[in-house]
């Protein structure tokens, strides 16, 4: 196993201090290493990266950390790997560099001329920097809504959020007691036709409307906004703050003026901008010259199915589905380690 930080869980390590997984522990472990029950229903992020830890001690893998993989070339029947620590050669290859690996930013203009602070979300850390500040978050995704919740819970003078799309939204701990995940994994079969006004109804009955707070109801239902690559926003404690006044919602972030961002005719003066605005999967450098990404840069196949042109080489990890990206990845772990086994 080839990793490019100095330890296992390096993404989980960077990402912020509140974070809870947002999958329930039964569905989120490695195949055949459940996560320890202490760890309650909803695991912390540390207690992520130590159970990650403790796999990695656990399992008879060898692990060669801070080896960066800049490229993978075809070798023969096999392939070769170019490193920042010289070639490695294998004969198959398991690509899992994660969905979350490159921050994006959209090309906002005037972006370049902003005289306050403008950062991505994948460096928030806590609210103890924006104590007193007036603070931008933009987009509702999962990161955005939890971001702007933290905020307003930890001091910040002000906060809006820039909502393009009105998002669907779950309740992370709904009067029914059941988990988002058990909704998405008995929905992912269903077609779009069913989940969608379905997913409309479930946020009617335990969101309500939040119109008079910005928001007005989605159009579109969650199956038609996962194929758009955007899974509902699970609430930890974003629509309290909402409802309380402490979060502020505005339109789409449209440019940015020197110290000002104008948000569809708001113009605003934040002290910082948080750009909640996602990631890409940064796997073109990687393997763009094998013609194994779609346009948008996904892989076209997934693990254990290897693409027609690059024979043992696997993706696992890109398709972050409504069920949840860990236990679709600890499933398709298990189906490739099958194919891997056959003699
Ligand atoms: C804030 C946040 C919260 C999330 N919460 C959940 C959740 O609750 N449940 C869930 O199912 N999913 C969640 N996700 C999605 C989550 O990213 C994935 O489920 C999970 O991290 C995927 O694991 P992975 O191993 O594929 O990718 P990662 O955990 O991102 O691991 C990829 C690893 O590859 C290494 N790497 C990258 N490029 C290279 C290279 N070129 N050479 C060598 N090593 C490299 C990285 O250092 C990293 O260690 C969340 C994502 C974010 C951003």
């Amino acid at each position: 196993m080839l990793e490019s930080a100095d330890g296992v869980g390096a993404s989980w390590r960077g990402h912020y201090d509140r974070l809870r997984l947002h999958t329930t522990r039964g569905l989120s472990g490695l195949p055949g290493r459940p996560i320890p029950k202490r760890m309650g229903q909803w695991v912390a992020r540390d207690d992520f990266v130590s159970y990650l830890e403790d796999c990695a001690d656990s399992l008879d893998v060898r692990m060669r950390l801070g080896v960066r993989v800049q490229r993978i070339d075809r070798a023969g029947d096999g392939w070769r790997l170019t490193t920042n620590q010289g070639p490695v050669e294998a004969d198959r290859v398991v690509v899992a560099t994660g969905y979350n690996h490159t921050p994006w930013l959209p090309d906002w203009p005037g972006k370049d001329g902003f005289t306050a602070e403008l950062t991505h979300s994948s460096a928030y850390r806590n609210p103890s920097p924006y104590r007193g500040r007036q603070v931008l978050v933009v987009g509702s995704g999962n990161s955005g809504a939890e971001i702007a919740a933290d905020l307003a819970e930890g001091g910040a003078a002000k906060v809006w959020i820039s909502i393009r799309t009105p998002p669907n939204i779950v309740r992370r701990d709904n009067p029914g007691g059941i988990a988002p995940q058990h909704l998405g994994i008995v929905m992912r079969p269903l077609p779009a036709a069913i989940v969608d006004p379905l997913s409309l109804f479930v946020q009617r009955l335990f969101v309500g409307d939040l119109t008079r707070y910005g928001i007005p109801s989605p159009t579109k239902g969650v199956a038609t906004r996962v194929k758009e690559e955007q899974i509902p926003l699970i609430d930890v404690g974003f629509l309290d703050q909402l409802k309380a006044g402490r979060i502020t919602v505005v339109p789409g972030l449209d440019s940015f003026e020197g110290p000002e961002v104008i948000c569809g005719g708001q113009r605003l003066k934040p002290d910082a901008v948080i750009a909640a605005t996602g990631y890409s999967h940064g796997l073109e450098a990687l393997v763009g010259h094998l013609g194994v990404l779609d346009a948008g840069g996904r892989p076209s196949r997934y693990a254990p199915a290897s693409h027609p042109n690059a024979p043992g080489l696997f993706f696992i990890g890109y398709s972050n589905p409504i069920s949840g990206n860990l236990r679709e990845i600890a499933r398709d772990a298990r189906r490739l380690g099958r194919v891997f086994a056959k003699p």
